[in-house]
């Protein structure tokens, strides 16, 4: 499923994180009943008509300073670029027009991404005020008057944003297409990862322009099948702006893994697990995508019997909220487990897209529950009645109960195990969910 991105960028004190939360709060309604995601102010969800994209605040990436850095401004336009399918460029429609607003649209304007104009801070309604007109100095056509106060014109401006999302599936995407975000912090060899791959001999390599996708994304097809490889890294290495701020690494980490079917979370095997590694796995879990973790530049390595031995025992603590997550030691130099890389890719992709029928599922829960009885306190007893697939990537499942406060953390894990076992649900998590019924 296709989630587009929007970004906003803008000056400090335009109004960006005000406008943001007006944004993302139209769906606060929306119950979420995601486990374990945390909301952020930086990103979040905006739903516009029955359609839902991604929204990013550039702003709130990095602490707020009144003195413009331009650096700052040119690291928040470069990311916006990078992952948003358009951008929503915010001024103050108080103070007017002012020099940073036409170097920031120049910025953006170098991208061929669309960029919607938004006036902010106009609270009155009526007429626009004299400064509205000097806007149009920018070149990106109609500025839309909004007050994000208040409210007015954030319909029109999702209007003019949503045209220029694309939410068709892709043409070339018919179910075919596996969609693999390579993650990791910088200098895991991502890059060379992709480079590797698309210089392989019989294999087709379409880079996807236009604007509607990310420039960073590599078609390519072999033996395994079509992928489409999204590089974090970016554009090639040109680009190393923000790579060394950490902020902007796991945000757009975050984008990539939204947009995937499959993560591959690349480790240095020369630097070791480090936090970072495990944040963005972390972010690639809880978005209920499958995982791999493939640790690189095993070539680099001085070796003996133990080594590998001794770095999947490093894993499985350090990553162990997701030991469902094959693991693989490759090299990107030399092209080591590459193969078996795609062949982890190829299945989990599988096994997170997979449904299970109400019949299996519950006749699994037959035996598990007789073999190991539902937890009961002060002589309740927890019963299940029912359980039943509610959907996939990931496979989830619901539960039917009779107390959910008997449902133990414990007793989730053993019938997640169970269920993983009995159908070989490999390399993705699974998500539960308990309801109570009298
Ligand atoms: P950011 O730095 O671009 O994220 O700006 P903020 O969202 O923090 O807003 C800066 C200031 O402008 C705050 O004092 C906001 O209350 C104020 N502000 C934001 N939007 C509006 C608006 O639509 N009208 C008015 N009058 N003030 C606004
Ligand atoms: P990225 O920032 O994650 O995209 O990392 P790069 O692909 O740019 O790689 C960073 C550095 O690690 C480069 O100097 C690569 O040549 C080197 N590198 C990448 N993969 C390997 C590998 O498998 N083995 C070795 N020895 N070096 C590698």
């Amino acid at each position: 499923m296709n989630k587009p991105v929007i970004a906003i960028v803008g000056r400090p004190n335009v109004g960006k994180s005000t406008l943001f939360n007006k944004l993302i709060g139209q769906r606060l309604s929306i119950v979420d009943d995601t486990p374990g995601v945390t909301r952020d102010r930086i990103y979040g969800e905006v739903e516009w008509l029955g359609k839902k994209a991604f929204i990013i605040d550039t702003g709130g990436i990095e602490p707020k300073s009144d003195d413009i850095i331009l650096s700052q401004m040119r690291r928040q336009a470069q990311l916006a670029i990078d992952t948003a399918n358009v951008i929503i460029l915010v001024t103050d429609g108080k103070t007017g027009m002012v020099a940073t607003d036409m170097d920031i649209a120049q910025m953006l304007m170098k991208s061929n991404k669309p960029i919607v104009l938004c006036v902010n801070k106009c609270d009155g309604i009526g007429e626009p005020t004299p400064e509205f007109y000097e806007f149009y100095n920018l070149g990106l056509g109609d500025p839309i008057q909004v007050s994000s106060v208040h409210g007015h014109g954030t319909g029109d401006l999702l209007d003019n944003v949503f045209e220029h999302l694309d939410f068709t599936e892709d043409s070339e995407d018919d179910g075919t297409v596996i969609n693999v975000a390579v993650i990791g912090k910088p200098n895991a060899g991502k890059s060379s990862l992709i480079n590797k791959i698309t210089n392989e001999e019989r294999c087709i390599v379409s880079d996807i322009a236009g604007t509607t996708r990310d420039t960073i994304d590599t078609m390519i097809e072999n033996k395994y099948g079509k992928f489409n490889f999204t590089d974090t890294a970016g554009l090639r290495r040109q680009n190393k702006i923000y790579d060394d701020i950490e902020k902007y690494s796991i945000i757009r980490a975050k984008m990539a893994i939204e947009r995937s079917d499959v993560c591959v979370i690349m480790i240095d095997a020369e630097a070791g697990v480090t936090e970072q590694d495990t944040k963005v796995a972390g972010l690639a879990h809880e978005a209920g995508k499958a995982c791999i973790l493939a640790v690189n530049k095993w070539d680099a390595i001085e070796k003996n019997d133990k080594t590998m031995q001794e770095f999947r025992k490093k894993l499985d603590t350090d990553f162990a909220f997701m030991s469902y997550a094959p693991k693989v030691f490759i090299s990107a130099k030399t092209g080591q487990r590459i193969d078996r890389l795609f062949e982890f890719i190829v299945s989990c992709a599988e096994q997170s897209a997979r449904r299970i029928t109400t019949g299996m599922l519950n006749e699994l829960l037959a035996q598990a529950t007789t073999r190991v009885q539902p937890p009961s306190d002060k002589g309740k007893r927890l019963k299940i009645f029912y359980v039943t697939q509610a959907s996939v990537k990931p496979p989830t499942f619901i539960f039917f109960c009779n107390n959910a406060q008997l449902f133990h953390f414990s007793y989730q894990r053993y019938l997640e195990n169970r269920i993983r076992e009995a159908f070989g649900l490999e390399g993705t998590p699974i998500r539960i969910i308990i309801r109570e019924r009298g």
